[in-house]
């Protein structure tokens, strides 16, 4: 079954591609323009993507909006994740941006969030979500994922995401929980 993809951000687009081989998981062609975000939770910010992407194919589609939250900074920075130091910021200005403001702080646990919103021929079929929790160390660790990978410690591998092979990470992420669900959710549609 081909299931399109939007998003522009090649680290989730891996991700992506190898949760579900028996999937033929395509992107769409790079003209189509990432939508403004305007929601204030993952689930609005889904589901007004996967929208505004949705006119562009027939067939299933699915956007996923995603980001970290930190229990120190009431869930910030939340659904700002990508744009977090400003709007033009990098992984490394938002890192060193998380780092200035937990400077001090004990508690620095935290969880990555993704929802996902599927859609069929233009409509919203349904939503899934993952969760995974963790805590922010005090300096990156590892170069491999993206975002803020090197700094999330995942106690279930006792390294960062950043140190972690992508498969892994895809074991436990919240954007493979999330994957998991809805491809199960494909499969069992396509199996009836
Ligand atoms: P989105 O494209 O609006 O969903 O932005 C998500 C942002 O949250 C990314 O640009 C990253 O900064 C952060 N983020 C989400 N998922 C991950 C992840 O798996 N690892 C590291 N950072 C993530």
């Amino acid at each position: 079954m081909i299931v399109y993809c939007a998003t522009s951000n090649p680290g989730k687009l891996r991700e992506f591609q190898l949760a579900a081989p028996d999937f033929d998981v395509r992107a769409l062609p790079k003209s189509v323009r990432p939508p403004e975000e305007h929601g204030d939770t993952f689930e609005a910010n889904a589901i007004e993507k996967a929208l505004a992407y949705g006119h562009h194919t027939e067939g299933y589609l699915f956007a996923d909006d995603s980001g970290l939250e930190v229990d120190a900074l009431d869930g910030a920075p939340g659904v700002h994740s990508a744009r977090y130091a400003g709007d033009h910021a990098t992984d490394v200005g938002n890192n060193t941006l998380l780092l200035d403001r937990l400077q001090g702080i004990h508690n620095r646990t935290a969880r990555f969030v993704c929802v996902i919103a599927l859609m069929l021929d233009g409509k919203l079929v349904k939503t899934f979500r993952g969760v995974v929790e963790g805590h922010i160390i005090n300096e990156a660790r590892g170069s491999r994922g993206f975002g803020y990978d090197p700094l999330f410690y995942c106690p279930a591998f006792g390294c960062t995401f950043g140190e972690a092979t992508i498969e892994q990470k895809m074991q436990v992420s919240h954007r493979g929980l999330a994957l998991s669900d809805m491809f199960t959710y494909l499969r069992n549609i396509s199996s009836t």
